[in-house]
């Protein structure tokens, strides 16, 4: 296995278990890839933040499973879908499918609101037929505003795809739409870790596989493919890598960045677990001290979550957290700021705009015995930990009939 992030991770678990020889190489010091927990500093309030706020729903169900299997299937917290949203003139408003029904959404102006038989029309398209266009032209086609594309899609669409809807594929909107909002409540439940990210991911899939006889290399950078003396390999890396290992022509995928600053206050000032801020940079904010049961001795710690904005990644430390800071107290209510961190990943996910399905590579390569995993893949789902699993899991299937060393 050649990449320690969850589509490796699962990947091996899969061939452990159907008795292969497994070993996993992995470049970074801990295994986990994307989904990390920040090496913590001195003054860090408990926990250390996290690379960024990670949220799974309810319809995630081979991630959830994986967590199962690495013994952290306790270490989220469902909720039902209820997203508060506040607007620019501090009025708050909830996205559920109760408000939805009943048109209550009120950042929307009555004629705008009639959002649930326009979600109910999207149940019948092709999502596949749909790669060609963005998601809003898509709605903006099928009668919506663009006001209410910008007040009600993006606001989950967003941090589900990682970019806005006049960016992302249609095919991926209405995928996501189908998945998670038209699948029953279960399917639409948040499910928010309660962990810190390293531990309940990398550190904790490390020591499953460890204990079932795999051998976990960290801090080991593969060259070549070549230079390994394993029946089979899965190559489970980033798509330039995977390319570069293979020796493939690299996707024309490009990436979509997320850049989270981590706040602690002095006071108190989100009073749920996690609202939108719209019209902002801060699009959305998480109580990181109530989500992990870590509350600070005093005031509030808050995680600030940007998707999607590359030019974000360009406004260094403090003016970054003067900018996110302001946004959040401006809408929120004055509060002293006590300590902030950032983190920026440039290559959170591939940015999957319309016309990339067709560039998403499949789990089979041109080289007998290796197969190819990662979120970027072929697997139909937005890039996503769910994605990143069921790749891992595929890459597994196609290998285990064939292989008794699986390594890298
Ligand atoms: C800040 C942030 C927030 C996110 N939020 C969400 C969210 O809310 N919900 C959600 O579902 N998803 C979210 N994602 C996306 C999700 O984390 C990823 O899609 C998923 O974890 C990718 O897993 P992966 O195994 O495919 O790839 P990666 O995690 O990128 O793992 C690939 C691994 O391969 C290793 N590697 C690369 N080259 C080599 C080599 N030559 N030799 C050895 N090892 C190598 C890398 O070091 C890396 O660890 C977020 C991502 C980020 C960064």
């Amino acid at each position: 296995m050649i990449g320690g992030g969850l589509a490796g991770c699962a990947a091996a678990l899969d061939l452990v278990d159907a008795g292969h020889d497994v070993t996993l190489f992995e470049a970074r010091p801990t295994l986990g890839g994307a989904v990390q927990t920040l090496p913590g500093r001195a003054g860090d309030p408990a926990p250390p933040p996290d690379n960024g706020q990670h949220i799974a729903l309810g319809c995630f169900t081979e991630y959830l499973a994986f967590l199962e299997r690495i013994g952290h299937g306790g270490s989220v917290r469902r909720m039902r879908l209820s997203l508060p949203v506040v607007d620019e003139q501090r009025r708050w408003a909830q996205i559920s499918p109760a408000s939805i029904l009943l048109a209550r959404y009120g950042h929307l102006p009555l004629r705008d609101r009639p959002l649930a038989w326009q979600l109910l029309a999207l149940r019948g398209a092709r999502a596949d037929e749909h790669d060609g266009e963005t998601f809003s032209d898509f709605l903006i086609g099928r009668g919506q505003s663009p006001r209410a594309i910008e007040r009600f899609w993006d606001v989950f669409i967003r941090p589900a795809l990682n970019l806005p809807c006049a960016e992302a594929s249609a095919a991926m909107g209405i995928f996501t739409v189908q998945t998670a909002l038209l699948s029953g409540l279960r399917a639409s439940e948040l499910v928010l870790p309660t962990r810190p990210l390293g531990w309940m991911h990398g550190d904790a899939a490390r020591t499953t596989l460890e204990r079932k006889g795999a051998t976990v290399e960290t801090g080991v950078r593969i060259d070549d493919v070549d230079d390994i003396p394993a029946d089979a390999i899965v190559v489970a890396t980033p798509p330039a890598e995977s390319a570069r290992l293979l020796g493939e022509p690299e996707p024309k995928l490009e990436s979509s960045p997320i850049v989270s600053v981590h706040l602690l206050f002095d006071r108190p000032l989100l009073r749920t677990p996690l609202a939108a801020l719209l019209e902002s940079d801060a699009h959305w904010l998480f109580d990181r001290g109530a989500l992990t049961g870590h509350l600070p001795e005093r005031g509030q710690y808050l995680t600030v979550v940007s998707s999607g904005v590359p030019g974000l990644l360009d406004v260094r430390g403090r003016e970054l957290v003067e900018r996110i800071a302001g946004q959040v107290t401006e809408r929120l209510g004055h509060a002293e700021l006590l300590w902030s961190r950032v983190s920026r990943e440039p290559n959170a996910t591939v940015a999957l705009r319309p016309g990339t399905a067709a560039l998403r590579a499949s789990a089979v390569t041109e080289r007998p015995h290796v197969t190819r995993a990662g979120a970027w893949t072929a697997t139909g789902w937005p890039a996503t930990m769910e994605s990143a699993v069921r790749s891992g899991r595929t890459a597994a299937r196609l290998l285990s009939d064939v292989a008794t060393t699986v390594a890298a």
